[in-house]
């Protein structure tokens, strides 16, 4: 599978402005790719820095450190013309709460207009009518219904489709779906996630999956990437990850968890109610909780390991010195 995106060594450091203030590395030396079609899940609790690296790719922030490169080109080398122009008709997004993408005051056909504006200045009505029927048809909602409607007049699925035939509309070679399903009730969710799947085998759409549910990443993704406090503790091929977990905290995980089929979210500690002083640990973050650690273990940060093929862990007990 050939590459799209590359994620090399990505920081992201959050100063407080108070005097005596902290830092947070939200997102600390992140390195992972995702290849032509793939879907990768990018799974964490809250405060782990998921959404941080997908806000990151769709430099709505700029990373402290690190690089992303997108078909080999440095995203922080490109203009914001070419970004505007380029880079997000090629990589569109989907987030969480589809009521807040809508204006409630405007017919829920005013949320193409950006895109039309942006990406196909030139389309005459009639056309545009017809890309929008289209783009509404394959998401599997009827123009009929949902076109003219105001979004209470519509159910959270149907704007969450209604915003992914806009995502992919302009068909982008990479769609960041952060948490795009927890706020649709269980049917829907697996409609909207084969959904996404569909678009993947019928035009290589990549899938960057952003999500705390371990069981939707496991259902919809080819590879998976653990994230904890920051960094990444495992990744790989999902069958590796899900059925030889090696990393301490992702066994954890799993050991909690019978079946995978159910519906599965973190239980973590929240992380406001966590001491700050987690990211200033020299060693590895998951020390103050991990039942193996060692001295070694607060001393150095286990770097990734590749202990298969397509199978990495971050801990001192697998290589990760
Ligand atoms: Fe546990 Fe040490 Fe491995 Fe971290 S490096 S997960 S503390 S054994």
């Amino acid at each position: 599978m050939s590459e799209l995106l590359r994620v090399e060594h990505l920081t992201k450091i959050f100063r407080s402005g108070l005097v005596g203030g902290f830092e947070i590395r939200a997102v600390d030396d992140v390195s992972f790719t995702v290849g032509k079609g793939e879907i990768v899940s990018l799974v964490g609790e809250s405060g782990s820095g998921k959404t941080t690296v997908g806000k990151l790719i769709l430099r709505l922030i700029k990373p402290t450190s690190g690089r992303i490169l997108f078909e080999g080109r440095d995203l922080l080398e490109m203009s914001k013309r070419e970004l505007r122009q380029n880079y997000y008709r090629q990589v569109q997004a989907v987030f969480q709460d589809p009521f807040a993408s809508f204006n409630p005051l405007h017919e829920i056909d005013r949320a193409f207009d950006l895109v039309f504006r942006s990406f196909f200045p030139d389309v005459s009505r009639d056309e545009r009518e017809e890309m929008i029927d289209d783009a509404l048809r394959q998401v599997g909602l009827n123009p009929a219904e949902v076109r003219g409607k105001y979004p209470h007049q519509l159910s959270g699925g149907q704007l969450q489709r209604i915003l992914i035939a806009r995502a992919l509309l302009v068909r982008p070679k990479l769609l960041i779906a952060d948490e795009a399903v927890s706020m649709l009730d269980a049917s829907t969710r697996i409609d909207v996630l084969n959904l996404l799947g569909d678009f993947r085998d019928r035009y290589g759409t990549s899938v960057l999956f952003v999500t705390h549910d371990l069981a939707l990443g496991y259902y919809i993704s080819d590879s998976t990437i653990i994230m904890y406090r920051g960094t990444i503790v495992e990744m790989g091929d999902t069958e590796k990850v899900f059925h030889n977990p090696l990393h301490p905290y992702t066994k954890m995980l799993l050991e909690s968890v019978p079946d995978l089929n159910v519906k599965w979210e973190f239980r973590g500690i929240e992380p406001e109610k966590e001491e700050r002083g987690i990211y200033e640990i020299a060693g590895c973050r998951y020390a103050p909780r991990c039942p193996r650690a060692m001295e070694a273990c607060w001393k150095s940060r286990p770097g990734l390991h590749e202990v298969e093929k397509n199978h990495w862990v971050a801990c001192h007990l697998h290589g990760g010195g």
